[in-house]
């Protein structure tokens, strides 16, 4: 059993902002994480192995200081990290984006066989939820998307069993593998790590894979290779402070009066 996790190192949206003058994230001196919901894939992958007795490998495409989620990820437990980092790259949408990772992915299959590709249900700054999709698409394999548990993997049978998270309950759906599968937080509980696999992953050798490590059509890739158009980026407007009323706990009849008032936008005369 062998897994591939995407995984996307992102700023810490908690603490992060944009620049007006430019429209874009504000990245010096902001503390980067891995996306949240690709530790729910690490975590599924990680639970494979031990049951299967099989492999992790990490994938992530960015700059070279991407290399510290791929370290974090191996730290839990993961056994190989490639990064996908050129200077081609950068620039790329979601379409460069999934296109880059898939071709990476095809080397990996190439070499040993994959049988479920996880990734994050969505990044948490670009949000488009695109990329796990696209990376289906391209490989023509099955993609099974918010998936909020993995039932039963049947080596045997070749199949997966999961449910997926729907707005008005669960859908299990049952797959055949190799699949990929995108992931919600709800799945799994994300171990912590053991002190001899942070030393591993501290020391780990993070294998670079640059544009010419890879079969790429250079007109898909980096800025020039992104059919999308970032119009205008911003912060929704900061909400206004809420109107507190007064003596609810000495007079609770009167600041409901005041609140009546304020609802019906007349006043309110008590009963007696
Ligand atoms: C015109 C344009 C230019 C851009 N230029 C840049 C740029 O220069 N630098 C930049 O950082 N971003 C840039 N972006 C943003 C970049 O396209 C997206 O961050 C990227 O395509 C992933 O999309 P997303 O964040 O919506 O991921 P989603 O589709 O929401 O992510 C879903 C899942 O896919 C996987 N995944 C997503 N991205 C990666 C990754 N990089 N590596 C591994 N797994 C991944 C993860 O498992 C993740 O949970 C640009 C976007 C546009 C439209």
């Amino acid at each position: 059993m062998h897994s591939v996790v995407c995984v996307k190192q992102v700023p810490d949206t908690s603490e992060v902002g944009i620049d007006p003058e430019t429209n874009t994230i504000i990245r010096e001196g902001v503390p980067s994480i891995i996306n949240p919901y690709d530790l729910h894939g690490i975590e599924a992958a990680l639970h494979l192995k031990d049951e299967f007795d099989g492999k992790v490998t990490i994938l992530t495409m960015g700059p070279p200081q991407a290399e510290a989620a791929i370290k974090r990820a191996l730290s839990f437990g993961a056994d190989r990290g490639i990064l996908l980092s050129d200077r081609a790259f950068a620039g790329s949408d979601t379409l460069a984006t999934s296109y880059i990772i898939t071709q990476a992915l095809k080397r990996i299959i190439d070499e040993e066989r994959v049988d479920i590709i996880f990734c994050g249900k969505q990044a948490i700054d670009g949000d488009t939820a695109q990329v796990g999709p696209g990376i289906a698409a391209r490989l023509g394999w099955n993609q099974l998307t918010y998936v909020v548990g993995i039932n039963e993997v049947n080596i045997d049978n070749n199949e997966v069993r999961i449910s997926r998270k729907l707005e008005s309950g669960k859908e299990i759906i049952k797959a055949e593998l190799p699949a990929l599968l995108t992931v919600v937080k709800g799945l799994n509980e994300i171990r912590y790590a053991s002190l001899p696999d942070m030393i591993r992953g501290a020391r780990a050798e993070i294998e670079v894979w640059g544009e010419g490590d890879l079969e790429l059509d250079e007109s898909k890739i980096g800025l020039s290779g992104s059919p999308t158009q970032v119009g205008r980026i911003f912060p929704p407007p900061e909400r206004e402070g809420g109107e507190i009323i007064p003596g609810g706990k000495e007079d609770p009849k009167g600041a409901a009066r005041v609140l009546a008032e304020k609802l019906i936008g007349k006043e309110v005369i008590p009963n007696k």
